[in-house]
């Protein structure tokens, strides 16, 4: 995990899978609800072993709203599903801690 300086936690582990979007909006302080938060599963498998699985947080706008999980399961798919959604990944990425609290303090 990589780190970066965050203003209030100092030196910090950086979530990676938080969307651009997303770290602005909390950088700015919107207040966001659950709705406006979408969680993206990505599963990856090489043929039936799992390899790996993360969730990825995006602002609800970036994705459609159906779309939940994303199964990889050999390059055609990392290509078609993977890579649009790594997009939004692009300069993102959150201090863990402080991402931690917003997901507890969350309003419904
Ligand atoms: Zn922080």
């Amino acid at each position: 995990m990589s780190l970066i300086n965050c203003p209030i936690h100092g030196q910090v582990g950086l979530h990676p899978y938080i969307s651009k979007a997303l770290g602005h909006e909390l950088d700015i302080g919107s207040r966001l609800k659950v709705a406006d938060i979408h969680k993206v599963r990505v599963e990856i498998y090489d043929d039936d072993e799992q390899l790996s699985t993360n969730d990825y947080y995006l602002l609800s706008g970036e994705v459609s709203a159906d779309l939940a999980l994303i199964v990889i399961r050999n390059e055609k798919d990392e290509e078609n599903l993977l890579k649009p959604l790594m997009v939004n990944f692009k300069g993102g990425g959150y201090c863990v801690r402080c991402f931690r609290s917003f997901l507890s303090n969350l309003s419904e």
